[in-house]
């Protein structure tokens, strides 16, 4: 087997273990493959190992991967933070958007996706850590967001999405990710069925706080040579 398929059966295996772990149906936590940096032709060996959704974070790369990989039905995902001036081809071309974090973007997305298209699925990021270099709006101003967003036409908000401060502390990790499983409950209103949370370093400490997408890049892929 592969390096990437391999890379791939780990994953799968650990997320049905923290599902175990926290008395979860595996089937409740979606895996989505950050193939960000990685070439077409990893994401077309993943594909082969039945990986469907794919993320990714820097537009122009993504753009010219959606392309080459055309022939593929892939559910794409946009992981990055979202510019006002590119909201246009991020509606047009994915089906998911994690990164909202103002309205203004939020209304952008709304006005670009294509009348045609199913909803575009949108997740609130939320900055759970306060850490001054992350994106995400404040967590005390989520759940005006969560409303104001919730209420735009051609959008479906799923739920929100967090990158915590890094941290082996398993503790610390559940305490950030526990944070965004608050304002989840706290929107229940919205009907929001999303806690996209945890990367190759805390997958099970956000499936035992609820997760119910994990971003995973390294583990499947391998160390990215930038970012
Ligand atoms: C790169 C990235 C990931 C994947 O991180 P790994 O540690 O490689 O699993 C997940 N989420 C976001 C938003 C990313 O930018």
């Amino acid at each position: 087997m592969g390096a990437i398929p391999a890379g791939l059966q780990v994953c799968r295996e650990r997320i049905a273990k923290a599902c175990a772990a926290a008395g979860r149906d595996p089937r409740a936590v979606m895996l989505l493959a950050v193939s960000k940096t990685f070439p077409g032709a990893a994401v077309r060996e993943a594909w082969q190992a039945g990986q469907t959704a794919f993320g990714e974070s820097y537009l122009q790369e993504a753009l010219a991967k959606l392309d080459e990989l055309a022939d593929l039905a892939i559910e794409w995902h946009f992981i990055g933070p979202v510019q006002s001036n590119k909201t246009r081809p991020i509606a047009e071309r994915f089906a998911w958007v994690h990164g909202v974090d103002r309205l203004k973007i939020a209304e952008r997305l709304a006005e670009a996706r294509p009348g045609e298209a199913a909803p575009l699925n949108v997740c609130i990021q939320v900055n759970v850590s306060g850490e001054a270099s992350k994106h995400g709006v404040a967590p005390e101003e989520a759940l005006t967001l969560a409303r104001q967003v919730a209420a735009l036409p051609r959008l479906k908000l799923r739920g929100f999405m967090a990158i915590p401060r890094e941290t082996d502390d398993p503790a610390e990790q559940r305490g950030q990710f526990a944070r965004l499983r608050g304002l989840f409950e706290q929107a229940a209103g919205l009907g929001l069925d999303t806690l996209s949370m945890g990367m190759s370093g805390d997958l099970e400490a956000a499936i035992m706080e609820g997760a119910t997408i994990v971003r995973v890049g390294t583990a499947i892929f391998g160390k990215r040579e930038y970012i």
